[in-house]
């Protein structure tokens, strides 16, 4: 049997309409979400639904600020940003509103995928095989967790770009015309500007059509006129210079063909010292160190340690085979098949060969982490799309193959479409929390600084417009030092540092050098961050303060402490010395027996002593407390002291939860200040005490 099939030859006219079919496939698939959670009223604000990721608010406000025209300086917002940037400018051609429109546009931005694999599909005289690849990789459930409605992030063009970029490469080799070299060029360039992190990627798509032309047409010069296109487009360099380049060389080759031979690799060369000399290999290096090596990125600043970020945020170990599987082709089974398609294909269809890095980066999933399961989607796509017509060729009926192709795709789309009715994601915050934010926003000045932490950094800044100390994008060890000191330290301490990390925030944006706590040890002539408090306290010399500042305390913060926690209950001059960390307990689970209260986790309450259970161990409970809203929503609180020494555990009635910690979580701010609303009348005063989130100003 011929691996090669059938060509199939189609007019403009069916190809458009088959792109518009898988187009709105696509859509109408992410449009279920949209159904699902419609009916949610907690879900929506400023009369539409809200997006359902963190990252999102981060490009929503750079976008915000470019159509307001300004910003402040040193508040992040990312107004240079190609998303902000995109998202800016369809705003102001598009009618909706602008809640609406991030809502929608990984959607109908991330559906485009169907359009480079129909047109792949096309090149190799394949309509069909694209068409169906197309249907398959636009819901796959990886790619459908990255561009479904609300998923506002980059991920929206993250694969359908070098996807142009295949399509154009697949064209240039396929039949060798020097006009298809200025689109390889472009499209790389736009995926470069809009995703710098695709650097490695691009660069592994160059080394491929290099190893092609070396294997399989080592003396056919064009071939390595595409892989001098490839590297202008991914030149560290501004887009408009690539371009520029581009159309020079592109021009040089149209009206000097003789000279061309002869020229070309100067050029060549040329383009490559300029390729080592503005990014080079160091950012795959990079990649490869913090990705595929694991090896943790040094966040020290001068002597001091930090709790690396990294230990805590990544996908921990290998994943399962049936997940990597499922990720990627929708089922173990179409995984399979997709996998021995694609080797079918890429020897029938050589060119499919460029493929390769995609699938690479692809599997590096399996030892790295869910999150490049992603890329391995449209490859395999064409292989299961390749498996299915190889299978059927014997088909001799027209009809016959068709219904059978038909009644195949269904099938593999089918465990895709489960998945995408079980993937209920909420929105980021609830209209309550975003209610509280947008009436902070209406007390704060843009130059205020709201302290929390990192999570709420984004969607803070976007609601409320005010700055923040850590957000999703600026996290390391040593800017969240703080944030973790001031949520979890008695208030005093926090109050202190709150006002410290501030002022001298801004001040390292200014003498650049931000190295905060090393500064304020250095300036208050202290060895240790201890140390400096204690002489706070005896003499206060706190910083004059330029601006005010927020606490801002949310429920949804109880579930991550002990991990907020790691971030300052540390040594940071002796990072061999790990402390034992405090104890934290909380859970929803609760079932009262009578006798006692199974907490789960083989933890208990025994009524009669007053005894707490943990597995076989007892610990005398110290203190028992009850926090509730009374009938006129003001909180409660009721005591009961047992013992001098154990744990103390708090019942928060109103939000059904018991919440168990030792003396160093009971007197940090957080739980004094948002579980009991005790609060030092010196040091904050209450802004706004919602139940789902409670804010407080700093007086200091
Ligand atoms: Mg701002």
């Amino acid at each position: 049997m011929k691996l090669q099939l059938p060509n199939e030859s189609l007019n403009t006219k069916t190809l458009i309409l088959l792109i518009l079919i898988a187009y709105l496939f696509s859509l109408s698939m992410r449009y279920l979400w949209v159904m699902d959670v419609q009916g949610i009223e907690a879900f929506h604000w400023n009369n539409a639904l809200m997006i359902n990721t963190n990252d999102g608010y981060f490009f929503a406000e750079g976008a915000r600020d470019i159509l307001k025209g300004s910003h402040q300086a040193y508040d992040l917002s990312p107004i240079d940003n190609p998303a902000s940037l995109l998202t800016a400018w369809l705003s102001k051609i598009i009618p909706v509103s602008f809640e609406t429109l991030i809502l929608y546009m990984p959607a109908f931005i991330g559906s485009l995928i169907v359009i480079p694999l129909i047109l792949i599909g096309r090149a190799l005289n394949q309509s069909t095989m694209g068409f169906i690849a197309a249907l398959i990789a636009s819901i796959a459930h990886s790619y459908y967790n990255r561009t479904m409605t609300g998923y506002y992030d980059t991920d929206m063009l993250a694969i359908v770009l070098p996807l142009f970029s295949l399509y154009f490469i697949v064209l240039a080799l396929l039949h060798q015309r020097n006009r298809f070299l200025i689109p390889v060029t472009i499209t790389f360039a736009l995926y470069q500007w809009w995703y710098p992190q695709g650097y490695a990627l691009n660069t592994a798509i160059l080394v491929t059509v290099l190893l092609y032309a070396l294997i399989f047409e080592r003396k056919n010069h064009y071939i390595y006129k595409i892989s001098l296109f490839i590297i202008i487009g991914i030149l560290t360099l501004p887009i408009w210079m690539k371009l520029s380049i581009a159309l020079a060389v592109f021009a040089f080759f149209h009206f000097q063909p003789k000279l061309d031979q002869k020229w070309f690799w100067f050029l060549f060369a040329g383009m490559g010292t300029v390729y080592f000399a503005t990014g080079g290999i160091d950012p795959i290096w990079g990649f490869l160190k913090s990705y595929v090596l694991r090896e943790s990125v040094s966040t020290d600043t001068a002597e001091l340690h930090f709790y690396n970020v990294a230990q805590t945020v990544r996908e921990a170990g290998n994943i399962p085979f049936t997940v990597f599987a499922e990720r990627i082709s929708g089922h173990t089974i179409s995984f399979l098949l997709a996998c021995i398609g694609y080797a079918l294909a890429v020897f029938a269809y050589r060119p499919l060969l460029i493929t390769l890095p995609f699938v690479a980066l692809g599997f590096i999933a399996m030892s790295s982490g869910l999150r490049f399961t992603i890329y391995a989607v449209p490859a395999m796509a064409l292989g299961f799309a390749y498996f299915l017509l190889f299978i059927t060729q014997g088909i001799e009926k027209r009809w016959l193959r068709s219904i059978t192709l038909f009644v195949f795709t269904i099938t593999a789309l089918y465990p895709n479409y489960l998945h995408i009715r079980e993937y209920m994601t909420p929105t980021v915050f609830t209209a309550q929390e975003v209610s509280t934010l947008d009436k902070l926003g209406k007390i704060a000045s843009r130059e205020d600084y709201v302290i929390t932490w990192w999570d709420y950094g984004y969607p803070i800044r976007y609601y409320s417009d005010v700055k923040t100390l850590v957000d999703g994008g600026k996290h390391t060890g040593d800017v969240n030092y703080p944030a973790s000191y001031i949520l979890t330290q008695p208030q005093s301490n926090a109050a202190m540092m709150a006002r410290l990390s501030i002022e001298y925030t801004e001040k390292s944006f200014e003498n650049n050098n931000s190295a905060i706590i090393s500064s304020m040890l250095k300036d208050y002539k202290a060895d240790t961050v201890d140390d400096m408090m204690v002489a706070l306290q005896l003499n206060p010399a706190l910083p004059k303060p330029t601006r005010d500042i927020y606490l801002y305390l949310p429920l949804r913060m109880m579930e991550i402490l002990p991990t907020v926690t790691l971030f300052s209950y540390l040594d940071l001059q002796n990072p061999d010395n790990k402390p034992e960390q405090p104890f934290f307990y909380a859970t929803q689970q609760i079932q009262d027996t009578g006798k006692t209260i199974e907490l789960g986790n083989g933890i208990s309450i025994l009524k009669e002593k007053s005894i707490l259970k943990m597995g076989s161990q007892e610990t005398p409970i110290k203190g028992f407390y009850q926090v509730g809203y009374n009938k006129d929503n003001v909180l409660q609180v009721n005591e009961q002291h047992f013992a001098s020494e154990g744990l103390n555990v708090i019942y928060m009635a109103s939000y059904g939860r018991f919440v168990i910690v030792d003396d160093f979580y009971f007197n940090s701010a957080y739980i004094q200040m948002f579980v009991f609303e005790h609060y030092d009348k010196n040091l904050f005063e209450p802004v706004l005490l919602d139940p789902m989130s409670k804010i407080y100003k700093l007086k200091v």
